[in-house]
């Protein structure tokens, strides 16, 4: 008899201590496998912990206990889920984030693997069937059937299903001349781009990567402006390390979006490359993930969940766009993508590289003060010189075109200039949809989603009323719903409105949207982008989705229909997104030999984010904001943690937030600021209430005991539940 102490597949707190089941099968078992167990009447998955030998029968142990134990329902797994590096490595997650375990798990895990009941369904290997030979000899043969052994003889091993004639071969395995050799199948259909030699380094390129190679230090921010070549840093830092017999983790933030960086390392390095993101299928994805364990592939190019790739080995680790939001996960374990590449980092004495043209300011700080290696390429390729940008005041009607609300007398001539001369133009507003409310003209009734409360989205296309919270949608109606009047209006303007008034005021041009309504077709994405490189339409529309990384040769304008999007966000971080955003949207201009445009329409003309951005001028920006965050006692100079409780009785809600509260300035004294509790701007998921309390602090290790309390003594209340979220971004 067996007994085994199991995590259950629940990420709460509450739940996130071990309970004890008994095992007598036969089947091997250990610390590692996923188990299904009997929990509260239900059939759960759970995650093996320890497993220790009694001689004792389950009535002894009973009697001993005082409880009884019940037995396992089966074992699942043959060999542990995870190796040691992974599973010390979830560990620190989890102790860092103060997350459930298992929740660190599910993150790490394709959902094939992941300790979740759902992964039973999930798809498992796939095989392709091979034949080779068995035993050669023509004898008796037909001139078919030979022509086809001699076929398999000279291939050593081919396809079956691209055999012609089934029938043949049917004959030649019923003779045992040949067999049949089963291999896993990759069902991810990787391009098959040839092999590219690589471009001679610049001066600046080599210096980069000479004092990289050179270094000892474990962080580096490679600060390069956009169109400096950074990428080609990468590729060959990455060949140096499989010339040592290393293997290397390339992170991007949302791999659909940038197509060509896959296209640039598969080029390079062909199938040494796996890839792992969101936009894989299950099936998709158990392979990748089972390829990289097998320790068939060197490179790992993925999202930020590829952090967790089993490779082995590692000598650097990439982060690219290491600015980019989405490396936060935005739900519990809420690790951020760049944290967890330092911890594993250190676990495999390998070198982190950071790279982006407008660094967070956390890492930009962090390299100032030496705590990163900072390595900078502060020239584009070929010397091309940054756009030359304008800001255009909507505030003032002098600028104004009358036939047109949306653009300036200014962008609407540069966008002819763009069509007559046959050239590329990119127009960003961060917003999707068509209008960005609807409410009743007559009684003024707004029209909300009723789980989130946020005002709802109208969509043109299909006429549809969105949430951009969560997935709730309804058909755009008639009238109001509390003063039955006819007159609805529509408010605000999003990338559907947008492509609707290029294609009024200029009928002849070609348009294609990108924004988050293409994800829910799979492969759009790519897709839309490689059209555009392709010169399939004039204008590409689209959200700060058209602003990452993109390299489209014949684009010589963008235009920023509205920067101000963003600013008015309650977040001490809108400045800085608004002057990435500006800058990286600036920065798709003129990237090849012509110099390019970029045309900025704004009502805060000189609100630094913009006047920063509009210039490309990083350190300026940073000088600034790092003044504000100072002043106001945010990231990077203070730490921040944020607390949500929740729960379905608003009241019970606010006194327990309270009451924490009260217990977080008992608790920790001077030693962090405590302001709450607030309600969140989305005050509502689904039926909870939700409130917060934000932390700020400068040494974690001052406050984790109490917040580890805190959790504890919220785990055993009823009625509320607490969510931590270390290094917070929506504050
Ligand atoms: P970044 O990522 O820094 O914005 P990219 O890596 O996209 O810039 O490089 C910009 C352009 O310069 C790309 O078209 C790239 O192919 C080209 N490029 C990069 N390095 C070289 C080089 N050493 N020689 C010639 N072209 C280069
Ligand atoms: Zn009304
Ligand atoms: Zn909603």
């Amino acid at each position: 008899m067996r007994i085994v102490e199991i995590l259950i597949e629940y990420a709460s707190h509450t739940l996130d201590r071990p309970f004890s089941y008994l095992y007598e099968g036969k089947k091997n078992i250990g610390p590692g496998f996923r188990v299904l167990v009997n929990f509260n009447h239900r059939e759960l998955m759970g995650y093996v912990l320890s497993v220790k030998s009694t001689d004792k029968t389950s009535e002894q142990l009973e009697e001993e206990s005082g409880y009884r134990l019940d037995y396992l329902v089966d074992v699942i797994d043959e060999s542990p889920l995870l190796n040691e590096d992974l599973f010390s490595l979830a560990r620190r997650v989890s102790d860092y984030y103060l997350a459930p375990f298992i929740s660190v798990l599910q993150s790490m895990l394709p959902p094939s693997l992941s300790p979740r009941k759902s992964s039973l369904k999930a798809p498992k290997i796939a095989y392709d069937q091979y034949l080779s030979i068995k035993r050669y000899s023509e004898e008796d043969l037909t001139d078919k059937q030979i022509e086809i052994l001699r076929l398999i003889k000279k291939e050593g091993k081919i396809l079956k299903r691209e055999v012609g004639s089934p029938s043949v071969v049917e004959k030649l395995l019923s003779r045992e001349l040949i067999k049949i050799l089963k291999e896993e199948k990759r069902r991810l259909l990787i391009p098959d781009y040839s092999l590219q030699k690589p471009p001679l380094l610049t001066d600046d390129q080599q210096r980069v990567i000479d004092d990289f190679s050179k270094s000892d230090d474990s962080v580096y921010l490679l600060q390069g402006i956009t169109g400096s070549g950074k990428t080609e840093v990468y590729l060959t830092l990455c060949e140096r390390e499989l010339e040592k017999g290393n293997s290397v983790l390339f992170l991007v933030p949302e791999i659909s979006l940038t197509p060509m960086m896959m296209e640039y390392f598969i080029r390079r390095f062909k199938h040494q490359v796996a890839i792992l993101h969101s936009e894989l299928t299950p099936a998709e994805k158990y392979d990748e993930y089972r390829k990289i364990a097998r320790g068939e592939a060197h490179i790992v190019i993925g999202a930020r969940s590829a952090i967790f790739a089993p490779l082995e080995k590692i000598g650097l680790i990439i982060l690219d766009e290491e600015h980019v939001e989405s490396y936060k996960q935005d739900t519990t374990p809420f690790y951020h993508a760049r944290e967890v590449s330092i911890m594993r980092g250190e676990m495999h004495k390998a070198k982190v590289l950071l790279g982006s043209a407008t660094p967070s300011l956390e890492s930009r700080a962090r390299a100032k003060n030496g705590i990163y290696h900072l390595l900078r390429l502060d020239k584009r390729i070929n010397e091309q010189k940054l756009p030359a940008t304008k800001i255009i005041n909507l505030a003032d009607y002098h600028n104004i075109d009358r036939e047109s609300y949306i653009f300036s007398l200014s962008l609407r001539d540069e966008l002819s200039k763009i069509l007559i001369s046959h050239q590329q133009a990119i127009l960003l507003i961060n917003r999707r949809g068509f209008s960005t409310s609807v409410s009743c003209r007559n009684c003024g009734y707004l029209f909300r989603c009723p789980t989130c409360g946020i005002a709802l989205t109208y969509h043109k296309g299909d006429n549809m009323l969105k949430c951009h919270h969560c997935d709730y949608v309804q058909v755009m109606p008639e009238t109001c719903p509390e003063c039955g009047s006819k007159y609805l209006m529509k408010t605000g303007f999003g990338t559907e409105r947008i492509e609707e008034e290029v294609h009024r005021l200029f009928p002849e041009a070609r348009t294609l949207r990108l924004d988050s309504d293409s994800t829910k077709v799979r492969n759009k994405i790519p897709s839309i982008i490689e059209s555009f490189r392709k010169k399939t339409a004039d204008i590409l529309i689209g959200t700060q989705m058209i602003a990452k990384g993109h390299d489209f040769p014949d684009v010589t304008l963008v235009g920023i229909v509205l920067a101000d999007i963003g600013l008015s966000m309650p977040s001490f971080r809108s400045s800085e997104r608004v002057f990435q955003l500006i800058t990286q949207a600036v920065g798709r201009s003129g990237r090849s030999d012509k110099i390019g445009k970029a045309i900025i329409q704004t009502y805060n003309p000189s609100h630094y984010a913009i006047t920063y951005g509009a210039r490309q001028d990083y350190e300026g920006f940073f000088q600034k904001e790092m003044g504000m965050r100072k002043l106001q006692n945010y990231p990077p100079y203070y730490f921040l943690a944020s607390l949500t409780i929740s729960g379905k009785k608003e009241e019970t809600v606010i006194t327990q937030t309270y009451n924490a509260v009260d217990y977080l300035n008992d608790q920790l004294g001077d030693k962090a600021v405590i302001l709450g509790p607030t309600t969140p701007y989305i005050a509502r998921d689904h039926l909870l209430f939700l409130r917060t309390i934000l932390i700020k602090y400068r040494d974690y290790s001052a406050i984790q005991e109490t917040l580890i309390k805190l959790i504890d003594l919220y785990a055993k209340k009823s009625g509320v539940n607490i969510d931590v979220n270390i290094d917070p971004y929506n504050f």
